[in-house]
């Protein structure tokens, strides 16, 4: 790579309530698929618009997405949006990324598609749209249909990538250790252990 070549970041954005391995397999085929040379995973703060149920604090979602990316050399952990006040809009946490960076960036946003669909219908479409590449990562049997009609697929800016590991859901995983059901292999060993430990997601969660 020529000196002139900016740095491929993806961002990964997620509440991550918790992290698991359809995450992370989400991340490492960004990182395949556009040629990226690091993801940074940024967990959103307090997710002001989830109402009707609890999140783990961010503190808890911040330190369990550390536990997993850890033994990935690509992968890190940002505390910009956990550490913001007020609620997370995505455009400001990019603009932010690329006014404090020490190079020259070409960024690429990565989250779930019906994620995607709530920036783009919020906050200064064209605005976002801008700012990075955006790769909406979808489930099998997501409606893709639907993604195209309400979002802009046909900008250059927008990808799909159909993730099978993405049958594992967080709503899933928080379920599971409510009912006393297993979770290994789901998420990583050491976000098992974490959820133990902190006696995450027993109560209404
Ligand atoms: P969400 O509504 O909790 O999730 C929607 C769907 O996307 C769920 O199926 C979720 O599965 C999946 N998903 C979420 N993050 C993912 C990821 N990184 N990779 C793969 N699948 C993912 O979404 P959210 O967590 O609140 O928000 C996701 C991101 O979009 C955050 O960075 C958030 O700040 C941003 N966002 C911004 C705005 C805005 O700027 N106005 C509005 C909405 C969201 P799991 O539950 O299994 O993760």
């Amino acid at each position: 790579m020529g000196a002139a070549e900016p740095k491929r970041l993806g961002v990964m954005g997620g509440t991550f309530d918790p992290i698991h391995a359809g995450h992370l397999v989400t991340a490492e085929e960004a990182l395949w698929q556009f040629r990226l040379d690091e993801v940074l995973f940024v967990p959103t703060g307090r997710p002001w618009m989830k109402e009707g149920r609890d999140v783990a604090a961010p503190e808890h979602r911040y330190l369990m997405t550390v536990i997993a990316t850890a033994s990935n050399p690509r992968f890190s952990v940002s505390r910009i949006e956990v550490e913001r006040e007020g609620p997370t809009y995505t455009v400001e946490t990019l603009q932010e990324l690329r006014r404090t960076a020490e190079e020259h960036i070409e960024l690429f946003f990565i989250t779930g598609a019906d994620a995607m669909l709530e920036i783009f219908q919020w906050k200064d479409p064209e605005e976002v749209l801008s700012e990075a590449h955006f790769i909406a990562a979808t489930r099998p049997g997501y409606d893709i249909a639907r993604f195209e009609k309400e979002a802009p697929t046909s900008h250059p800016n927008v990808s799909v990538m159909t993730i099978p590991a993405l049958a594992i859901s967080s709503t899933d995983i928080r379920r599971r250790v409510r009912e006393g059901e297993p979770i290994r292999y789901l998420v990583p060993e050491g976000v098992q252990a974490y959820i133990e430990k902190a006696g995450l997601y027993r109560g209404g969660r």
